[in-house]
């Protein structure tokens, strides 16, 4: 294949696409295939000849669909959305033509400047503070270990660099209930280990208590141990907790912690003002995460973390060797130095496309319905027979069970998913099984939502 047979492929998969997009409503949102189905289908190794584009493309419309779950799917109410805006998609087709590595300025410095134009467009879109800058990871998860790695080598004053953890202190970092998988991920790549990630207290809202986190902190000190950090989740991935940011945050300052905020999912719908206060005193984390790849409309991959000061993260992330060093403009940022891995795709191209293409009005409003909308749902289940809302909508996210018991509601979602018209995932609440809906895929009508009480009525029966 060649540059001629790609734009002629590219304009076959193009049409693929839009039939794909347009025709999504008629297929079962999850995947219906069962281990090992799609794997069957392919030969063991490799072909030693070519084969041609049309066989391979007819083989990847045969194979591939069936086992796909539809994350574009209007009617995708699991897990947190992957949203991917049409605008934000051919931005991502033009990335992919250009491939280009953005590790260094000097390597595409379209890439670096225009990620730094976003992080001032997102930084006001968000109304934080004028002090924050920024930069883009593939993940939140790796956001949060890039900051954890900041708390550890500063609460070693940057001899772990050199000299490893061995023999060092017990370094402790602090959490709420509701903080996510990642955080546990990341102290343990970071060496701290999982014991070490304090699980401090929270109310009966999922929220992390202030006293408790300093209560934690003075313990662990009068124990000898080495106090590091303080990540706090904004709209957790289970229930859509928020820990009380301004409060934690001040015992952090007070404590000389550095503070992480995890708003992978929540972070999006502070775009629109009237949600702000659930983030209040944001404004004095050291680090931020938030993903335009979930709620926004960025294409997965796109995750962005706002720093207060990026010194410390370069200092505890960055490399020179000389084949990195740039011979000429020492004045520019290289975004390598403020990540983990050292080749960067550009993804800030997508964000540029996506706020153009739909102005923060366009996503505002497509937030908003998202969020009345689940409101509304849920005050259409609240009376269905034998159902209890059982935690309350934040934002768009809100979790329901049956009276019967844990066994009836997995059964129920069991059911849902197989009947395939909307997909649904649980979570564990207090012990308790449940089923989260989370409105927010980009395409989703007030029907489609409404299609959530439609099914459970039927299943209900
Ligand atoms: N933090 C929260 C609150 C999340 O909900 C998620 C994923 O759903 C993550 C972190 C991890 O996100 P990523 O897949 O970008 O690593």
């Amino acid at each position: 294949m060649n540059h001629d047979d790609l734009r002629d492929w590219s304009k076959r998969a193009a049409d693929w696409a839009h039939a794909y997009h347009a025709g999504l409503r008629d297929r079962p949102v999850r995947a219906a295939s069962a281990p090992g189905d799609i794997a069957a289908q392919l030969p063991a190794a490799a072909p030693e000849t070519p084969e041609p584009m049309e066989t391979i493309f007819a083989d990847f419309e045969r194979i591939v669909p069936p086992g796909l779950t539809h994350w574009q799917h209007p009617r995708f109410f699991a897990y947190f959305p992957a949203n991917a805006a049409p605008a934000s998609m051919l931005a991502e087709q033009l990335t992919n033509a250009i491939a280009a590595q953005g590790m260094l300025w000097q390597t595409s410095p379209a890439a670096t400047e225009i990620e730094q134009v976003m992080m001032v467009w997102l930084r006001g879109a968000l109304g934080l503070g004028d002090h924050f800058t920024g930069t883009i990871h593939d993940s939140a998860t790796t956001a949060t270990l890039s900051a954890v790695l900041t708390m550890r080598e500063r609460a070693l004053g940057w001899e772990g660099l050199q000299k490893g953890l061995s023999g060092g202190p017990r370094l402790r970092i602090y959490a709420g209930t509701e903080a996510h998988s990642s955080v546990d991920k990341a102290v343990r790549v970071a060496g701290i280990g999982q014991d070490n990630l304090v699980r401090v207290a929270t109310d009966g809202r999922g929220a992390m208590k202030p006293g408790a986190l300093a209560g934690a902190i003075a313990a662990d000190r009068a124990a000898g141990h080495l106090p590091a950090g303080v990540v706090l989740v904004a709209g957790g991935t289970s229930v859509g907790a928020f820990d009380r940011i301004g409060d934690c945050l001040q015992v952090a300052r007070a404590e000389g912690l550095y503070s992480h905020v995890d708003a992978a999912w929540a972070g999006s719908a502070m775009i629109c003002p009237e949600f702000r206060p659930l983030w209040d005193g944001i404004d004095g984390a050291d680090s931020l995460v938030f993903n335009p790849h979930k709620w926004l409309g960025a294409q997965f991959d796109c995750a962005v973390q706002f720093l207060a000061d990026p010194a410390p993260q370069v200092r505890s992330l960055s490399l020179r060797p000389e084949y990195l060093q740039t011979l000429e403009h020492d004045e520019v940022v290289n975004f390598n130095e403020w990540t983990v891995p050292l080749g960067r795709r550009f993804r800030a191209l997508k964000l540029w496309f996506l706020l153009r293409a739909y102005g923060l009005e366009g996503l505002r409003a497509r937030i908003r319905n998202h969020v009345a909308w689940a409101r509304e749902l849920c005050e259409e289940i609240r009376p269905m027979a034998g159902v209890e809302i059982v935690t309350e909508p934040s934002l768009s996210l809100f979790s329901f069970a049956l009276r019967a018991g844990d066994t009836a509601t997995e059964a129920l979602l069991t059911r849902i998913n197989a009947d395939g018209r909307i997909y649904l995932t649980q979570t564990s609440h207090r012990g308790r099984f449940v089923i989260r809906v989370q409105v927010g895929q980009f395409d989703c009508t007030r029907e489609d939502v409404f299609c959530v009480a439609r099914v459970l009525r039927e299943m209900l029966g």
